[in-house]
């Protein structure tokens, strides 16, 4: 079972990542921004929450996220491996996960950083807001997002490097490029 964290800033192309590589390995993948805008969507109380902070281009209170990725891993049952997308994005999150996998035996495989330049993320999530129809892809909500990224959740490289398993991988070229750099990864572990 390969837990894999794939990380970078907003923009960075997680999401599109994650995609190509549970259609290669059969990973399932959880995406904590789609887990929210779910709940956003079918209109609960959570989602009513969730939207009060992502509207803000705020992170959710930890304690709350991390009752949600717990309760979302449960429900996949026996798979190949996990894709952790969006989660985790502060460092209670990560010593969260590391504590959550212990308790059911396993672990994170390896945390794949996507590096790309800032100029080109925010370009990229200007670009998506035209299409996506996120009420945080606007210039000024990117723009916090980018800061909350910089100041909680970047900290994390140096986290994971502490715990050995840290890869940067060219987050800009080709999707195949960077699909291609990323499997060379997984595929060594
Ligand atoms: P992106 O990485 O493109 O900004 P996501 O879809 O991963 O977008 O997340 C959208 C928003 O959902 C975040 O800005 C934040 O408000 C909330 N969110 C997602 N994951 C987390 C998390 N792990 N901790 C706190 N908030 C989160």
């Amino acid at each position: 079972m390969k837990n894999i964290v794939i990380f970078g800033a907003p923009g960075s192309g997680k999401g599109t990542q994650s995609d190509l590589l549970v259609q290669k390995y059969g990973f399932r993948h959880i995406s904590t921004g789609d887990v929210l805008r779910a709940e956003i969507k079918a209109g609960t109380e959570l989602g009513r929450t969730a939207s009060s902070y992502i509207d803000k281009g705020q992170l959710l209170p930890d304690a709350l996220i991390i009752d949600i990725l717990a309760a979302t891993y449960d429900a996949l049952g026996p798979c190949e491996g996990v894709i952790f997308d969006g989660f985790p994005r502060t460092i209670p999150q990560a010593e969260a996960l590391k504590q959550m996998l212990a308790d059911r035996n396993t672990g994170v495989g390896a945390m794949l950083e996507l590096d790309v330049p800032e100029e080109m993320l925010m370009e990229r999530l200007v670009n998506r807001g035209k299409t996506s129809g996120r009420a945080d892809d606007n210039a000024e909500t990117i723009r916090k997002r980018l800061d909350v990224y910089r100041s909680q959740t970047a900290p994390l490289v140096e986290w994971y490097e502490s715990e050995g398993l840290h890869h940067t991988v060219k987050g800009y070229g080709s999707l195949e490029e960077i699909n291609a750099a990323l499997c060379a990864v997984i595929d060594a572990l």
